[in-house]
């Protein structure tokens, strides 16, 4: 039983709101803050009459370190889940060390002017928030998030040593549209069109973008074609997996998604420098957020199913072992339960989950952890109870 500060309302957020709702005995108060207040009013009309969730609404920018002390002080909650932009990561874990609140998110920091996905700074902040007796959950959606707690539950109770990963990402639904980014479209763009690079004998081999390119036979969604791209989760799995020799990301794409975004590359659309255009500065990718659909508008026209997972291979009791561990989840059945497709879904669920053991003191380590440094039992559990149910295959078909 807690109270719960939700920081941003958009694709994500709602999901996560939802599910707070939905578990109400655990999530008995909580307030949503955000840029746009109008947005989040909405959101709590909507939920209201539907739970017994105590729901209030601020508006907050988040870039501000003392407005965010200031509603922290008057809402006092036992949690801060930050589902804005990674933008703004480090001015809110600033925000709940000067209040002592607990910090959970699911992207790492990110500088504005450059695409970069480190967790140094995040880190960095480790002895303060031990010092001061909180804990920060780094990574709580579901890559990062989902995928570190798979790997903690495979090395708890399927492997004595894990060495080679390969966490496959799988979106296989359609919205109709010929380009348009699942969430943040900023966000999205800047992760796929940077460099590739997987993790190997203890340090990172860089590719170009789109570089590597496999084909994989989904269940519940069939083949497709998997992109190799640098993903944050590597580089905490890197040092929390003991053993680990191998890590790589994949993430599907089709063909006009990719034909698009090239297009858009040529000719500058995806750069982060901003640029004069009529004595204004814009930066040349915000205005192509601008003109994409909204991804919370994506829910009701999304047909299909995505797929995500990691596949091990280890040693258990002297011998090689493989195991497949995956969720699959239906975009339409997402969308009827909370109103959002399943991209939004899967990253939403396992934020209320993450938020919900850090308020409740099942994960209570002080300090700053990246998700796979937890138990995984009660997550995993978790998972099956609010929506990510999780399937194993013992036999699973490696990627070469
Ligand atoms: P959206 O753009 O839909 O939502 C972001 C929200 O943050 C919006 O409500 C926005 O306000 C708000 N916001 C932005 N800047 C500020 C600010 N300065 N102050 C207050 N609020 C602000 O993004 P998503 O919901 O798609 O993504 C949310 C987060 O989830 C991102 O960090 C993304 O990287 C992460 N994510 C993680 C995944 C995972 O598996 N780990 C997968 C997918 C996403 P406004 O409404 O005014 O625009």
């Amino acid at each position: 039983m807690g109270k719960a500060l939700i920081i941003g309302c958009g694709g994500v957020a709602g999901v996560a709101i939802h599910k707070c709702c939905q578990n109400s005995d655990e999530f008995t108060e909580i307030m949503i803050a955000s840029r746009t207040k109008e947005k989040c009013d909405a959101l709590k009309e909507k939920l209201e009459n539907t739970t017994k969730t105590k729901i209030s609404t601020a508006k907050v920018d988040a870039n501000n370190v003392d407005e965010l002390i200031a509603l922290i002080n008057e809402f006092k909650p036992d949690v801060v889940l930050n589902l804005a932009l990674p933008y703004q990561d480090l001015t809110i874990m600033d925000a709940c060390l000067a209040t002592k609140t607990n910090y959970v998110d699911t992207a790492n920091y990110e500088p504005e002017d450059t695409a970069k996905f480190e967790y140094k700074w995040q880190w960095a902040y480790r002895e303060k928030f031990k010092e001061a007796g909180i804990t920060a959950l780094l990574g709580s959606g579901f890559d990062p998030g989902v995928t570190g707690v798979f790997s903690a539950y495979a090395l708890k109770h399927e492997f004595d040593e894990i060495n080679y990963i390969d966490i496959l990402d799988c979106n296989g639904g359609d919205n109709g549209y010929p380009f348009a980014t699942n969430f943040n479209p900023e966000i999205n763009i800047r992760e796929v069109s940077a460099n590739g690079s997987y993790f190997e004998d203890g340090k990172f081999i860089e590719t170009k973008p789109m570089e590597i390119k496999r084909e994989y036979d989904f269940k519940g969604v069939g083949k497709k074609d998997m992109y190799l791209l640098h993903h944050e989760e590597l580089e905490s799995l890197g040092i929390n997996i003991p053993g680990i020799k191998r890590i790589r990301f994949f993430m599907t794409f089709s063909q006009s998604y990719l034909t698009h975004l090239k297009c858009l590359e040529n000719v500058g659309m995806t750069s982060i420098e901003p640029v004069e255009y009529e004595g204004k500065s814009i930066v040349p990718l915000q205005f192509l957020k601008f003109m994409l659909p909204d991804p919370a508008t994506l829910g009701p026209r999304t047909h299909g199913k995505t797929n995500i997972g990691c596949i091990f291979r280890g040693k258990k009791d002297g011998k090689e072992k493989n195991y497949y561990l995956f969720n699959v989840c239906d975009h339409q059945e997402s969308y009827k339960e909370v109103g959002a497709q399943a991209v939004s879904y899967t990253t939403g669920v396992p934020a209320m989950i993450g938020a919900m053991l850090v308020m409740n003191g099942t994960w209570d380590k002080k300090g700053v952890y990246n998700i796979e440094e937890f138990d995984p039992d009660p997550f995993m559990d978790a998972l099956n109870k609010w929506g990510l149910p999780w399937q194993e295959d013992f036999n699973p078909v490696l990627v070469d």
